[in-house]
């Protein structure tokens, strides 16, 4: 697929259809591919991430036709994006808020930076599934059935596969970022235990601490690639 002329990159080519609506009612946005779902992107179901939107955003905006297997979703918490807030407008941790067989009421702490103490509480919902962006999540990925899930986060610089994949070993090689089995701490809850329930690979790709025009330079070609690969 050749790149779209740069001076059309500042927009989206296509329109997204809707999977879903926020708390708050905002849009749950997806971009589907042309053929067979086999892979699915998501960036920013921690609003405080918009980095992995920025990025995943550019690298959409590079491609001259739909991605052939991929389905594209930029903003899985888009309350907390607009309102730079990690959980979503309840409050809510969504990434650990996922009905799987571990998930716990207690609150979730997290660091505010890389440095600092894990000390900022956030609920894991009411319930497994209780936030209207997770149980929309699940339900598309019901719907769009892909071999394998790309989630985007930041900032702890790996690529997260427990299954040591194909695509994960890809990944690794692609950014240079090292690839581990799991992110060093228990994750109740989080969408990679509740995917590996289901038997769907997640494999979390995590920028590390970077500029703006860094995090472009280093990870929208990787993406580009990720959208357009046949595989
Ligand atoms: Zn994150």
């Amino acid at each position: 697929m050749s790149p779209r002329p740069r001076s059309e990159q500042g927009t989206l080519a296509r329109e997204p259809e809707l999977y879903g609506r926020s708390h708050l009612g905002n849009p749950l946005e997806v971009w589907r591919p042309s053929g067979v779902c086999r892979l699915l992107v998501f960036a920013a179901i921690h609003g405080d991430e918009g980095e992995t939107t920025a990025a995943l955003s550019r690298a959409l905006r590079q491609l001259t036709a739909p991605s052939p297997h991929c389905a594209v979703v930029l903003a899985s918490n888009p309350d907390g994006l607009i309102r730079g807030t990690r959980g979503n407008a309840r409050s809510v941790e969504l990434n650990r808020n996922f009905p799987s067989s571990d998930w716990q009421a207690d609150p979730v702490l997290h660091r505010s930076t890389l440095d600092a103490p894990r000390d900022v509480a956030l609920s894991p919902g009411d319930a497994p599934a209780s936030e209207p962006e997770t149980r929309a999540l699940i339900q598309l990925i019901g719907e769009l059935e892909p071999e394998a899930v790309v989630a985007l986060h930041a900032p702890l610089a790996c690529i997260d596969d427990p299954n040591d994949s194909d695509l994960g070993r890809w990944l690794a090689e692609r950014t240079g970022l090292p690839l581990v089995p799991d992110v060093g701490y228990p994750t109740p809850g989080s969408f990679g235990t509740w995917g590996a329930e289901q038997g769907l690979p997640v494999v979390t790709y995590e920028f590390g601490l970077t500029t703006p025009d860094d995090a472009v330079r280093e990870h929208v070609p990787v993406l580009v690639e990720l959208l357009t690969r046949s595989v």
